[in-house]
């Protein structure tokens, strides 16, 4: 089955957003068994719009169309459709009763266009729209099946999730279901792991095996057909197995969840608390932590001891440690280590991770960029480094030193 994603908006062209609807709509694709072709960035242009979408449909077997979908003027994709099809635009009626009623329910006098979020094709499908007004619409001309969706992502993705793919399944009469998983890494890069599963990702065909990165966190999806779950079941344990018996100390889950959700999990279970010293990560680390409701369960807080001054004045690092002809510096595996062992005596709590390296992109202290170091301090137990040397840019580099000390501490 091949695909093909055509964006609309003149602002996708001017570089004002990022087509970030196109990348969700890929993997999303990928993981089901549909091949992008080819993705399509059209202004909102009637001319442009039509021409997309006739060499689209001349060569993909399904058209998903993002934005345009809206009030004004400029959204002309079902427009553009219709005419292009020959199909006239009616009003789907539960798509116009819930847009008059959210005009009267806030009191607002709702204008004659806003009707145009509620138009669909004759002889369409509407996909419902639970989180915005405008309704999607699917159909099939001439063999090509069709999907419309609106541009704002949060619109777009439960739409296309919720609906559009069970409408693809149904029109692609496809009795053999598919069935996947997830599995979740830490602690490695994605070109390492795919280097370490080279051979089984050149030769997958069943499960396909579809490796993505993250902010410093690898996912692998896991696909395949089977007649019923318990066959789809063994194909994907037995890939599983095998990916688990060259790489299973680095999956953390085999479900989609950031680490930090196993990290506190493991902590609340075993009734231990944790503060962090962060040095380069600028508060990165707490705020992936603290962005798992439930977290003040087991994370006391956190300091930002970015400069020297702070690391001396709240965690006690002595100055010569810190700075001086010979000193260690505040980028060394001593700094990591009091930082660690001191957050202890100051915050009380069970566990203290530290973390202090150069993010770049210049080099500090005559260090390189990307040298980070992470301690781990524990109540009644010896302190340890771990040395890392990231490649990437500043946000990368702040990205996989947080997300590596959760997964050491996790390990
Ligand atoms: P609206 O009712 O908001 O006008 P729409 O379906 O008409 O929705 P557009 O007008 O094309 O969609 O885009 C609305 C907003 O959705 C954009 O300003 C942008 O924030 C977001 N958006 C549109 N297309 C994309 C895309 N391809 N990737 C990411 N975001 C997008
Ligand atoms: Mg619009």
């Amino acid at each position: 089955m091949k695909a093909e994603i055509v964006a609309v908006g003149t602002e996708l062209l001017l570089g004002q957003i990022a087509n970030t609807n196109a990348q969700f709509l890929s993997r999303e694709c990928a993981a089901i068994g549909v091949d992008i072709y080819f993705q399509t960035v059209v202004g909102d242009n009637e001319q442009r719009l039509l021409e997309s979408l006739t060499l689209a449909a001349s060569r993909a077997d399904v058209v998903i169309c993002t934005g345009g979908l809206g009030p004004t003027q400029d959204d002309l994709t079902k427009d553009v459709l219709a005419a292009y099809v020959g199909r006239q635009l009616i009003i789907h009626e539960p798509s116009m009763n819930a847009i008059t009623q959210m005009f009267q329910s806030r009191g607002i006098h709702m204008v004659e266009s806003n009707r145009r979020q509620a138009l669909m094709l004759e002889g369409s499908d509407p996909l419902h729209n639970e989180t915005g007004l405008a309704v999607g619409v699917a159909f099939t001309f001439e063999g090509t099946h069709f999907i419309l969706l609106p541009g704002p992502p949060k619109e777009m993705k439960p739409m296309f999730t919720n609906y559009a793919v069970p409408w693809l399944h149904a029109v692609m009469h496809d009795e053999v279901p598919l069935y996947s998983k997830m599995l979740k890494f830490a602690g490695i890069g994605e070109s390492n792991l795919e280097h370490q599963l080279i051979d089984l990702i050149q030769a997958q065909s069943d499960p396909t095996i579809a490796p993505y990165a993250k902010e410093g966190e690898v996912t692998i999806r896991l696909t395949t057909r089977a007649q019923t779950a318990e066959e789809g079941e063994r194909k994907l344990f037995a890939t599983e197995q095998e990916i688990r018996s060259r790489l299973g100390q680095h999956i953390y889950a085999d479900q989609d969840v950031p680490i930090e959700t196993i990290v506190l999990k493991m902590l609340d279970e075993r009734k231990l608390s944790l503060a962090v010293a962060e040095s380069c990560t600028g508060g990165l680390l707490s705020d992936l932590i603290t962005s798992i409701p439930g977290s003040s369960s087991s994370f006391l807080g956190g300091i930002i001891c970015y400069s020297n001054a702070l690391k001396h004045k709240l965690l006690g690092v002595p100055m010569d440690v810190l700075e001086g002809e010979g000193a260690p510096g505040a980028v060394s595996s001593e700094t990591a280590v009091i930082l660690a062992e001191n957050l202890l005596t100051t915050t009380g709590s069970d566990f203290g991770i530290s973390v202090t390296g150069v993010a770049g992109p210049g080099s500090s202290e005559g260090k390189p960029v990307g040298l980070v170091y992470i301690g781990f301090a524990q109540k009644n137990a010896e302190t340890q480094v771990i040395t890392l040397q990231l490649s990437g840019n500043r946000e990368s580099i702040k990205h996989r030193s947080a997300k590596s000390a959760l997964y050491h501490l996790w390990k």
